[in-house]
């Protein structure tokens, strides 16, 4: 039912031509069946000379003006069996066209749909999920569901309405033998349903399979460098042996099961118009059909039987369909990250985390655990730390990627959990350590953070960010191509496209990620020198491992381990027993070291 409105839903305006599809595919099917009725009048009637026994065979002598006009005329029976192939082929085409309109229309707006909602889905769900996974959903299953509706929907009611229709006809002319006929017909349904539910497992596996190699292909040409730099290129083909192995062998045990069920359905339909053929025969010899009653019974039993030997593919077919549908529906179904409620207050004033703790999860441990500390309005503060201390956390906390387990974080008095999160996100700039930028100009990725930006306030954000200058030493300046994950761009040069990206929005509130350390000390001391210098006054905070970076804030905020072990400026925690003092001995030496050489 919840798959039923699914496609429901995504059908959208193309409900009734599905409805008008369906049922041009009956009398498609209906059509397809009158021929043979033609030919069992004129095996009979006309040629036989028997009288018409049956209302169908009497339709037809109307239809043609009667026995002795075919006799005199028997070009009749020749338009009559060419009109009924025009008009099937008409209705064939017209359902063809029809059908492959409904899928890609429905297609269209499941991906679109998919894709919207992704976008939409809290950070927590992609950090969770397998990319490679996600990208089979949104090409394959999304695939495998146009291919159902583009034929094999119709298919499914083709072959019902061929069944139904001949067995009719079948009872009409002689019911005892239309009771034997279709005793095979439950039998091949069932071994086709039980067949279907055999391989839904194994297309599972298959699929799952497939998932993993994608996402094998895919991580290891993103991380080609590090491959390439380690020599690793021989470790990540075996390895890509072995996923492509093991995928090969489930997909070889599907093809299998499949193989053993074409042939055995084969052999079940060949008995199946066998045995008819031979109670036809037996009722011919009693005078209980006649002959061309006996052509109809073996032509529709073919026409019934076969297909329904199809059902069993559509069904298995039907199998990764639901599967394909349920794994969208999962992804669909999650709830969207609520970007419209909350309060929009002023953005400048104080910033305080009051006994903020944070877990990622259930089972994990706390990331955070007992953080307090103001950051006063148009303060620059640092954040110091060894790795893995909760520093990043901190400011997806901030920017509310993730919500605090305890404690709570208030922006100018505000709590930020009652902050709409748009208006949260568009007034806090962050500068991420691995700056992404997109295979696109240096402009478009500069101008996906606000669209409307001048060309002034542009050069103004690079100019800032210390970029400029490179940009325009480029031959297409703003209009250079960057290469996927901007590898034309040294590690510097994306870190200070990045940060102009962030800069042009303008914000009050300013996140570094550990963002400078890409930049030398110079260039990062000229950017922070002149963000300061800019227009609005903004609030910073500056991510860092690097003592240089940190000396002239307003206040530092050492971290580790989840909680704040030293806070004060470089002054007061210079002189304090504490890392902040071994790290800076050890940065003061290394540079020391630099200057001697
Ligand atoms: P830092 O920025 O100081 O290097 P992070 O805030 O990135 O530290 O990480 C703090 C801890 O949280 C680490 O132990 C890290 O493994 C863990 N962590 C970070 N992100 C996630 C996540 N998405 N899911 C689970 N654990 C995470």
């Amino acid at each position: 039912m919840k798959r039923l409105h699914f496609v429901l839903d995504h059908l959208k305006g193309f409900k009734l031509l599905m409805v008008l599809t369906i049922i041009v595919t009956i009398i498609y099917a209906g059509l397809n069946l009158t021929a043979s009725l033609v030919f069992s009048y004129v095996i009979d009637n006309v040629i036989g000379g028997s009288a018409i026994s049956n209302p169908l065979t009497h339709m037809v002598n109307t239809i043609v003006g009667g026995i002795d006009n075919v006799k005199s005329h028997f070009w009749i029976l020749a338009i009559l069996l060419i009109g009924i192939y025009i008009l099937v082929a008409v209705f064939m085409s017209f359902r063809q066209r029809q059908q492959g309109v409904v899928a890609e229309n429905l297609v269209e707006t499941i991906r679109n749909d998919l894709y919207d909602h992704i976008q939409q889905l809290p950070y927590k769900f992609h950090v969770s999920t397998n990319t490679g996974e996600l990208i089979q959903k949104c090409t394959s299953d999304v695939d495998m569901i146009r291919r159902f509706f583009s034929g094999q929907l119709c298919e499914i009611f083709y072959i019902l309405s061929t069944a139904i229709i001949a067995l009719i006809v079948l009872y009409m002319i002689n019911a005892k033998l239309a009771l034997f006929a279709s005793i095979s017909l439950p039998i091949i349904f069932v071994y086709s349903y039980l067949f279907f539910k055999k391989v839904q497992q194994q297309f599972l596996l298959s699929d799952q399979a497939e998932a993993i190699m994608t996402t094998k292909i895919q991580e290891s040409l993103s991380g080609i460098r590090v491959v390439k730099a380690f020599n690793r290129e021989k470790y990540e083909v075996d390895r890509f042996a072995q996923t492509n192995q093991d995928y090969v062998d489930v997909t070889y045990k599907m093809i299998k099961t499949l193989g053993g069920y074409w042939s055995s359905s084969y052999m079940i339909c060949l008995l199946g118009i066998l045995s008819v053929v031979v109670m036809g025969i037996f009722a011919v010899r009693n005078g209980e059909l006649s002959i061309g009653n006996f052509v109809v019974f073996v032509t529709y039993q073919t026409s019934i039987l076969y297909p329904i030997r199809m059902l069993g593919r559509i069904m298995s077919d039907y199998g990764k369909v639901t599967v394909s549908m349920d794994r969208l529906m999962d992804i669909l179904d999650r709830p969207a990250e609520d970007l419209v409620h909350g309060s929009k207050p002023n953005m400048q004033g104080d910033i305080i985390f009051d006994h903020v703790k944070f877990n990622y999860g259930d089972d994990h441990f706390d990331v955070l655990k007992d953080i307090s500390f103001q950051i006063h309005n148009g303060q620059t503060i640092a954040i110091i730390g060894p790795t893995g201390a909760g520093k990043s956390t901190l400011m997806y906390l901030l920017t509310r990627l993730y919500d605090p387990t305890g404690g709570t974080i208030t922006i100018n008095g505000v709590d930020i959990t009652n902050i709409n999160k748009k208006y949260l996100r568009e007034n806090v700039g962050i500068v991420l350590q691995e700056p992404f930028l997109f295979s696109r100009t240096i402009e478009s990725n500069l101008r996906i953070v606000n669209p409307t930006a001048s060309e002034e306030e542009m050069v103004n954000a690079t100019s800032i960010a210390a970029v400029h200058d490179v940009i325009t030493s480029f031959e297409r300046g703003y209009s250079t191509i960057v290469g996927e994950k901007g590898v034309t761009l040294s590690g510097g040069q994306k870190q200070r496209v990045a940060i102009a990206r962030t800069l042009i929005k303008d914000t009050p509130i300013l996140i570094f990620d550990d963002s400078l350390s890409a930049v030398d000390t110079e260039t990062d001391e000229k950017i922070r020198h002149a963000i300061h210098s800019m227009e609005h006054k903004k609030t910073m905070i500056i991510i860092t491992q690097r003592v240089s970076s940190a000396k002239d804030c307003d206040w530092i905020v050492v971290i580790e381990d989840g909680l704040i072990t030293q806070q004060g400026t470089h002054d007061q925690l210079i002189v304090q027993d504490g890392l902040y003092q071994r790290i800076n001995a050890i940065q003061s030496k290394v540079e020391e070291g630099d200057h001697h050489e």
